[in-house]
């Protein structure tokens, strides 16, 4: 049995979401989604999307594994919709085929979450469709310009706060392991950032996280 069920079956507070990244298209098995999609403390689909940031170099091998990544990609994304789950989305140098295939697949029936948003302005629409825009330890970072900017243009009650554990974490532990305890360190920025008091931006988004995840699930 997968590590992530387990832990939840051993932590009251634990939750885990099962899907295939776009980097592990090879091994999707929609059986396996199947026979554990139904687990009590399961509450959303992904990671799945795109990602074109590691593609094959040979011309023909770039365009089988982007086909095969959207194939897999709108597999899951009818599975969420049949087992009415949330996704959770990885979009890397993907936004416009990402978006596309979110709009004609008609996602926003279950909605989700956009984790690590990229703060492409393009994608900024998909939050009229259901979809939250997870913000991770990136926004502390010195060269995190585009995703300050962006910050004031995603909607309050669309902004939720991820940690992408064990990578990105936020300054100043910046290259250590990170922990769920520094999601303090992205809040504290986000609310420089929106001029808002960090309690708010902590209420706001844990009432997010709970409106996303708990409106397919009485378990939470
Ligand atoms: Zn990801």
């Amino acid at each position: 049995m997968p590590q992530a069920i387990k832990l939840s079956e051993k932590y009251d507070e634990i939750y885990f979401a099962l899907g295939i990244h776009p980097y592990d298209i090879e091994q999707y098995d929609e059986k396996i989604l199947e026979k554990y999609i139904s687990h009590s403390k399961c509450i959303a689909v992904g990671e799945c999307g795109l990602d074109y940031f590691r593609l094959p170099k040979n011309e023909n091998e770039k365009i089988k594994n982007i086909q095969k990544q959207k194939e897999v990609f709108i597999s899951q994304i009818n599975f969420a919709k049949k087992v009415k789950k949330p996704l959770i989305i990885h979009i890397r140098e993907a936004s416009m085929d990402a978006k596309k295939i979110l709009e004609d697949y008609e996602a926003k029936e279950v909605g989700g979450v956009l984790h690590c948003y990229n703060a492409d302005e393009n994608l900024l629409s998909l939050s009229n469709h259901n979809f939250y825009f997870g913000i991770g330890g990136v926004v502390t970072f010195k060269n995190a310009k585009k995703l300050l900017a962006v910050l004031n243009k995603i909607p309050k009650d669309k902004l939720l706060i991820e940690t992408d554990a064990p990578y990105l974490t936020p300054h100043p532990f910046r290259g250590k392991r990170n922990e769920p305890l520094y999601t303090k360190y992205i809040v504290e920025k986000i609310s420089q950032i929106l001029n808002l008091d960090s309690n708010e931006i902590e209420s706001l988004t844990s009432k997010n996280a709970y409106k996303l995840f708990k409106q397919f699930s009485t378990k939470i």
